[in-house]
Parts: structure tokens; sequence; C-alpha cells
């Protein structure tokens, strides 16, 4: 667990400097107290001997330790601090500037913060990220007719063999070759009942999913290999779209997702999806009815597992599927959001009643 977690004495110093730059890095648990923090938090500093770090909110809360009324980390789990939105913002539209960490400073921000931010949040180093949103770019250039010679030097490589090489451990494929390649926009969206992660191509969302979904690897391997794609953390259009509605959707504002999707699977499985889009907000319906809609009666168990499998939730409403006995039964995403996403749905439409 600790090494997700920079050095104690340099959380303690960034708790009692209510560093935001720590947002979302670590969570403090006091042990006098039994209270947990985030780094910035108003209250009295506790001694270095009473605190114990987490890497997370969950971390924090199965240790036993109570969420702070002051600084509610509950709302503030993996915050993505407004300075990596600004950063991020200027990379994608940047593309072949360098990112020394003097260009870094020059926006006022703290080069080993950024580091630091994509280590814990993506697991992954910022040189890494900036080095596939190059290559991402360079290709781009290529599909639209640039040479690879003038697609290289644009995004900044000294050689024509080290563009090669780049693409090939980005790609495993030539230049040349990954031209074909569709790139899979990945990121990680903040929404009321957990992260969630969202992938996209040029025509629509293919994924959505809570993150902390068991089957979430699966499902990006699947996706990832049913459609020849590579993933790429980025922001896409479409990305920032479904975020917008997801906020209103969780608002009780919004019964009807106007982000386009596409589905990944079998003939089978898509069968079940549109049966389960034409479920109404606010409503459900049992596996038995499913299975009858889709013309199926015996396939109770196969429609159930399509239903599981399904890959884009809260859009493809599989929540709205429960057990006869009005018993909500098994969601991918935990039971305890399933109960949520319909309370929502059901307050959402008493709202628009009045
Ligand atoms: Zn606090």
């Amino acid at each position: 667990m600790n090494n997700q977690l920079p050095r104690t004495s340099v959380m303690y110093q960034a708790l009692l400097n209510k560093d935001s730059s720590f947002e979302g890095i670590f969570y403090v648990g006091v042990k006098t107290t039994g209270v947990f923090c985030r780094p910035t938090c108003r209250a009295r500093k506790p001694k270095f001997e009473n605190v114990e770090f987490f890497p997370s909110f969950k971390l924090a809360s199965d240790n036993g330790y109570r969420p702070c009324k002051i600084c509610k980390p509950e709302n503030h789990d993996e915050i993505t601090p407004p300075w990596i939105k600004i950063l991020i913002t200027e990379i994608e539209n940047n593309n072949s500037k360098k990112w020394s960490d003097e260009e870094i400073k020059l926006m006022g921000i703290d080069p080993t913060s950024v580091r630091r931010w994509f280590k814990k949040k993506y697991n992954m180093t910022f040189l890494s990220y900036i080095r596939k949103v190059r290559l991402k770019y360079a290709l781009n250039e290529m599909k639209k007719g640039e040479s690879m010679t003038q697609a290289a030097f644009a995004q900044g490589y000294e050689s024509l063999s080290g563009f090669i090489d780049a693409m090939k451990n980005f790609t495993g494929k030539t230049p040349t070759k990954s031209k074909n390649i569709n790139f899979l926009s990945v990121d990680k969206i903040n929404a009321l009942l957990g992260p969630m992660i969202v992938c996209a191509m040029d025509d629509g969302i293919y994924l959505l999913e809570f993150e902390d979904r068991r089957m979430l690897k699966t499902q990006m391997k699947r996706i990832i290999k049913g459609n020849k794609a590579v993933p790429v953390l980025s922001k896409h259009k479409f990305i920032s779209q479904i975020e917008n509605e997801l906020n209103l959707y969780f608002e009780g504002k919004l019964s009807e997702f106007k982000t386009p999707f596409k589905m990944t699977g079998t003939e089978f499985q898509k069968n079940v999806w549109n049966q389960l889009l034409k479920i109404p907000y606010g409503q459900t319906i049992c596996y038995e009815e499913l299975a009858e809609r889709i013309g199926n009666p015996s396939a109770q168990r196969a429609v159930a597992n399509a239903n599981g499998f399904n890959s884009i939730g809260i859009v493809i409403p599989c929540h709205r599927v429960i057990g006869k006995d009005g018993n909500l039964r098994g969601y991918g995403g935990k039971v305890w959001r399933k109960k949520k996403l319909l309370d929502i749905e059901t307050s959402g439409i008493n709202k628009n009643k009045i």
C-alpha cells in the first residue's frame, strides 16, 4: 500500500501547508479522533505521531476511520485538481511542444506534483503520457496525408528511426502500418457515485464503467480487440459530453442521453442491449420479461449474462432489470449503486411532475 504514497515526511509537511497539489494523492487518518481528512482540511493539524496516511478514501474507510465533517473527503475522492485539467488541455492543444520542467513551471505548475499525479492516478509516467499524445498526433497527421518524415519532425522527433521505434513500442507496428489503427481515448471522470472510466472514438463512446468494477479489465480488452484499437489516455469531445450529461442525470435533471455510443458484442448481446434501451427512465422490468421481449423466454440465463456484459453502464440501462420478487439482484457496478440509480430516476420523475 505504501508504495502508492509519497514519503511520510513529505505528506506530513503537505498536511501542515494545506498543500492542494496533494489533493487526491493521500488521505490522513487521525488516530486520536478516528476521523480522516483531505490534505487541505481547515481543522487543527494533528501531531505527527497521531497520523497515518492512506492512498484512497476506501482504504482510510476500510481501516475504520470516519470521513471528517469539515473537509468532507467523501466528496473529494479522485478529485482532479484544476491545474491538471489546464495542463492536459494545453498538451492536447499544443501537441508538438516539448514539455520540459521549465515550460511547466512557466504555467505556475510544479513539475513534481505533475509526475506524482500521473503516477498515482493513471499508473503511468508523465513522460510516457506525453510520448503517446505525440505519437497519436503524428499518426493523425499521416492519416490526413502528411508524409512520415513530415509528421515525425512536426512532433519533435529528431530522427526517423527514433520515431519508428517509438511507434513500434506504442502500437506494435511501423508508422505506415499503424495508419489503420483506431485510437481509443480513455479517461477517468468523477461521477457522483464514484470515479468512472470512459472510452471513446470518433463515432461515440464505447465504454462507461465504474472504476472499481471487477469486469473492467476484461471489458477494456474486449473493446480494444473487437475494434482493433490502441488505447491512449486522452480527452475526447464525447467524453466531455457524457460527463456533462451524467452530472445532470445524477441530479435527476436528465432522462435521456444524447452522447452517441457504439456497442461491442455478439448479435445476441446487442439484441439484449437494444431491448434495455427501450425500458423507460424510472421503470424496471424483470429478467423473465427481458427474455420474453427478445423473443426467447427460455433464455433467461443467457439474457442475464448479456445484461451483465453491458460495457456502457447507465446509458444502456442494465440497472433497470431486477428480480421478479422486486429484489435488485446483481449489478456489475455494485448493488448499492443500482439502488441509488433507481432512486435517482424515481425522484427525477417526481421532480419533473412538479
Ligand atoms: Zn478534515
